[in-house]
């Protein structure tokens, strides 16, 4: 846990999440205009999303079934009863006036998320609630000089507004949740996670206490923050700021802010409003949502298998390191890329080389696994050349980067190039006798003590070999040699 130093002691930062995701159907929550990304602005608009008067809302059973499904892979309470509620405000991207949302009954009750932090140590964070509500339009404030043009195409799109516990204490904590709530998303198809393009958005309450305090202080809420790295520089700075007003004896006001990406700073927007404010009542044009058990158990019944249970069978049936383990279960695609190297060969091998040199050899070029050069076949083809000591794990090094340019099999590359391991003794011996008898005086020194010459010679044989000798033969019989 990290405590920020200020001037007269020791802070503890409280951080509590709000996720809105955008739930993947076709069609919105209550209508059935059409929810695809970037279509010309009010071209998936109906009547209803419009706020004309006399139109009614009407359910889309997907989005009721997509909330299930994130709530049961938030292994949260499925509430078999649940409510929509009006939230009443004035926008001019809003035409109803208001905002239908759940409130004192939301379908998804408590659950938990578990963290996977860069020591390989994990850490549950609760989850409070998921409700459904429908997004809003969108003002568009850049179309002309003096005009805002308002576009509803969002307008009415399902949303899960997911909330979380004040579990958590640092910037990296909250990146790590998540980063872990939009594998789950995906793992269960129903939010892109996409936040570029707003189609997962956080909102994160800050509030800051002395170490060892355990009462909450005031918060501020960082609205509509759209990266994990701004959601990680947003806590900085806040952190800082309340600090300094605390330390001066000021208090917090709870108040909502915005991140200036540009600034790098956080700005007052509004203070913050209260439920009251909003004016909640049960909609009348709904009636209660109550679900069908059998609805719900075929859901259960019929669930991925998610990022954590991935992640404990790949350290049961690979051996891998639960770090490893996190990284490759962090998307869908990088675990079943490593599924397919791993298959029938060493896991650990398979891990190392596709979260290292795989995963470095993407960062480089700027692809994913998706536009990946590289196979998962054509590794493993690799890993297979290490694993039966044709090559070692040194040249394997060469030959990845040659099959990286060249396109070219593992096998072809070796052949090719002469590179197969030396594991004849007589030819290791040989160039061992000739390096020994090239450096009498160093022979000389290591056997009065000087252990460390062992890598030199090492070096100096490997070298006469074009790094061709099998690495282990090669220090047993020099080791032999130096004993004699
Ligand atoms: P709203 O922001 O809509 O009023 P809530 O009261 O449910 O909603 O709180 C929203 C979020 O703020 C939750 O994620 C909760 O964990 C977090 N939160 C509440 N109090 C604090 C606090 N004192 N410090 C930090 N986070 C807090
Ligand atoms: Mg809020």
């Amino acid at each position: 846990m990290a405590y920020i130093q200020g001037n007269t002691g020791e802070w503890e930062m409280v951080i509590g999440l709000e996720v809105h995701a955008q739930i993947i159907s076709n069609s919105k929550l209550f209508s059935g205009a059409a929810t695809e990304f970037g279509a010309a602005p009010n071209a998936q608009v109906s009547l209803v999303d419009a706020g004309f008067p006399g139109m009614l809302p009407v359910i889309n059973e997907i989005c009721i079934e997509q909330a299930v499904r994130t709530g049961l892979g938030l292994k949260a309470e499925i509430n078999m009863t649940s409510v929509f509620d009006r939230k009443n405000y004035f926008y001019a991207d809003l035409p109803n006036g208001y905002q239908i949302s759940q409130f004192t009954q939301p379908i998804v009750g408590k659950g938990e998320i578990l963290l996977d932090l860069a020591d390989g140590s994990t850490q549950t964070v609760g989850i409070t609630r998921l409700h459904l509500e429908q997004d809003a339009g969108k003002s568009m404030h850049d179309q002309s000089p003096n005009e805002t043009y308002v576009d509803l195409n969002r307008a009415g799109v399902a949303l899960m507004e997911i909330v979380s516990e004040p579990d958590m204490r640092s910037g990296e904590e909250a990146g790590a949740y998540l980063k872990k709530l939009r594998a789950i998303l995906r793992y269960l198809e129903t939010c892109d996670g996409n936040m570029e393009e707003g189609s997962m958005r956080c909102d994160v309450n800050l509030s800051m206490r002395r170490k060892g305090v355990t009462t909450l202080g005031t918060r501020c809420e960082i609205k509509n923050v759209n990266s994990i790295r701004f959601v990680q520089q947003a806590i900085e700075f806040e952190a800082v700021r309340q600090v300094e007003i605390l330390e001066a004896g000021g208090e917090i006001k709870q108040e909502t802010r915005l991140w200036d990406t540009t600034k790098g700073e956080t700005r007052s927007m509004r203070s913050k409003e209260d439920a009251h404010d909003y004016r909640y009542f049960p909609d009348p044009d709904l009636l209660p949502l109550v679900l069908d058990p059998k609805m719900v158990a075929d859901i259960k019944a019929h669930l991925p298998e998610l990022p954590d249970d991935k992640r404990a069978r790949f350290i049961s049936e690979y051996g891998l390191k639960p770090y490893d383990a996190s990284v490759l279960v962090a998307e869908k695609p990088s675990a079943e890329f490593f599924e397919k190297v791993a298959k029938g060969r060493d896991g650990k091998l398979a891990a190392n080389w596709v979260t290292g040199d795989f995963f470095g050899a993407l960062n480089k070029l700027g692809k994913t696994i998706e536009t990946s050069p590289l196979s998962a076949d054509a590794l493993g083809g690799l890993i297979d050349l290490i694993s039966d000591n044709t090559i070692s794990g040194r040249i394997a090094k060469d030959v990845f980067e040659e099959m990286l340019s060249s396109g070219k099999a593992a096998a072809q590359i070796v052949e090719e190039k002469g590179l197969r391991q030396v594991t004849d003794t007589g030819a290791i011996e040989k160039s061992i006798d000739e390096i020994l008898a090239a450096n009498p005086d160093k022979v000389a020194e290591y056997k009065s003590g000087k252990d460390k010459l062992f890598g030199f010679f090492v070096g100096q044989i490997m070298k006469s070999t074009g790094g061709k000798a099998n690495p282990a033969m090669l220090n047993d019989l020099l080791k032999k040699k130096l004993l004699a």
